[in-house]
């Protein structure tokens, strides 16, 4: 049985029109729910030798905006609980519009791994709207075009990437009885120790600088930059007075996406508190890695972790940096005091590495970038399946899950499905019978098995008793 697949997004982004393209003429099934006119349709899709189920959950243009939330959103939910994996389509030209954002933060609370979609990016059109899709905290976003049949390589790769995961887990699954033949072993002998991938060592590393007003932002900026600095000028459409630096360190290029600073510096007038959170909104979005500036001499403020907050659930890789570090009069009372807060309000960032430094003196300013590429490597890391599966064996065996409803609920099975951020899926024979602090004692235990220190994981609990057995 081939893997399911649900296209999720809100009217007119092109969900049909991708439906039609991977499945042809090959529309099988129009499912219809008793009392609900046509809602979903479904198929066999087909990219290259990839074979899947697919859902639409189009034909809803129907329904009034405002229901939206209501009818839209049940189905969409529906959908996703029967897929083993959601596409998030938006549309490229039009941009991420509200309704996206919607889609986005209903799917990043759903247990379904989404790929983001981004269509209609025949042409230049939509360079912008792709650049903007990264705000919707889904990461890396697939550009297509349904219509005109491109991008169907980049979209055959990341679902390959679940298709090879799903067709892996069939092995494990059953109920404990086993189906005869193990996962099979790749052909190529995988490397025992987590790799970050080595491809994107030429791309520009995109970094972002945040935090409150006045905690040193554009200090730090020019610190960083110095002379090296090259101001590319304003990038169409990603925001009018946005400027791009540019400068490379131990010979990987960094690209700074953050603008707050720069925009000062060019006397763009506007409130700080508005440029602030828009900023760092629009700069968390498009950012690999993010340095989160506090004020040293100042205990964070709750705008601090709320921000701290969101990168984590964003999945960018973190760096938290205690800047002003010169007026620091107590600096081991400071550290200890900030290091107890992080940990009692951000238990999904732990291990973040923590940099003092002074912008404003230069001193300590040469610890960021080292601390940037590590952690940089970390939230690159692919696991190889043998060595999580050992784990798993191991963390299940001396902290068994534990008993529901009197019986106990098995993990069979765990694969990474994508790396920026780490990204697992496991399979459980009910996984919605483990209770959340197992699940926080398996992504503790991953972290510090696999040295994931300080990156946000995410860990997708599937059901192992699954469709790809044959009856
Ligand atoms: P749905 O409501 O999400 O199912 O969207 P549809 O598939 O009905 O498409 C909405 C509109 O976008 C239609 O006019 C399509 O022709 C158009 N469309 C779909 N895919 C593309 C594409 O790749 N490029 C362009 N330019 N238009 C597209
Ligand atoms: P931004 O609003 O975050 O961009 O902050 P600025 O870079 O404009 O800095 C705000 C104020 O803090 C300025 O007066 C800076 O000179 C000062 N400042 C920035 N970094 C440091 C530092 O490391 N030490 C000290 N003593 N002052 C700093």
């Amino acid at each position: 049985m081939p893997f399911s697949v649900a296209i999720v997004g809100r009217p007119n982004v092109g969900k049909s029109t991708l439906f039609n393209r991977l499945v042809g003429r090959r529309v099988a099934i129009v499912a219809e729910t008793p009392g609900v006119t046509r809602d979903r349709r479904q198929g066999d899709g087909r990219i290259g030798p990839l074979r899947f189920r697919v859902t639409d959950t189009a034909g809803l243009e129907e329904a009034a905006p405002e229901s939206l939330g209501g009818r839209m959103m049940e189905q969409t939910r529906r959908a996703l609980a029967e897929a083993d994996v959601a596409l998030l389509v938006v549309d490229g030209r039009a941009g991420i519009t509200a309704a996206d954002e919607h889609f986005a933060a209903v799917l990043r609370r759903a247990e379904t791994p989404v790929i983001l979609v981004v269509n209609k990016c025949e042409g230049a059109a939509a360079s912008a709207g792709i650049a903007e899709s990264y705000a919707l905290g889904m990461g890396e976003p697939v550009a297509v075009s349904a219509e005109h049949n491109e991008g169907m390589n980049a979209l055959y790769e990341a679902l390959a990437g679940f298709e090879a995961a799903l067709g892996e887990a069939v092995w494990q699954d059953g109920d404990g009885h086993g189906h005869g033949t193990p996962a099979p072993e790749p052909e190529v002998a995988a490397p025992e120790v987590p790799v970050p991938e080595a491809a994107n060592a030429e791309q520009k590393l995109r970094l972002a600088i945040v935090g409150r007003p006045n905690v040193g932002k554009s200090t730090l900026v020019n610190r960083l930059v110095g002379d090296e600095r090259v101001i590319t000028g304003p990038e169409a459409g990603i925001t009018r007075d946005s400027v791009a630096v540019e400068w490379s360190f131990r010979g990987r290029r960094i690209e700074l996406v953050d603008t707050a600073g720069l925009r000062r510096r060019a006397r763009v007038r506007e409130s700080l508190e508005k440029l602030s959170s828009e900023d760092t909104h629009a700069s968390l979005g498009r950012a690999e890695v993010v340095v989160l500036l506090f004020d040293a001499t100042e205990p964070p403020a709750k705008q601090d972790f709320g921000i701290a907050n969101r990168l984590a659930e964003e999945g960018r890789a973190p760096v938290i940096v205690l800047n002003k570090w010169d007026l620091v009069d107590t600096p081991g009372g400071v550290m200890q005091d900030l290091k107890s807060r992080l940990e009692n309000s951000l238990p999904q960032l732990q291990g973040v590495p923590l940099v003092t430094c002074s912008a404003l003196t230069g001193r300590g300013c040469d610890k960021l970038m080292p601390a940037v590429l590590e952690v940089y490597g970390r939230w690159n890391i692919r696991v190889p399946t043998s060595a999580l599966n050992r784990w798993l064996n191991d963390a299940t065996d001396s902290h068994p899950p534990p008993l529901a409803s009197g019986r106990r609920v098995k993990l069979r099975y765990i694969t990474q499905v994508k790396a920026r951020p780490p990204t697992f899926a496991a399979f459980a024979s009910r996984p919605e019978a483990l209770p959340d602090s197992y699940r926080r004692y398996l992504v503790n235990s991953l972290r510090a098995e696999f040295g994931l220190d300080g990156v946000p994981i995410r860990l997708f609990l599937r059901k192992g008793k699954n469709p790809y057995v044959k009856k």
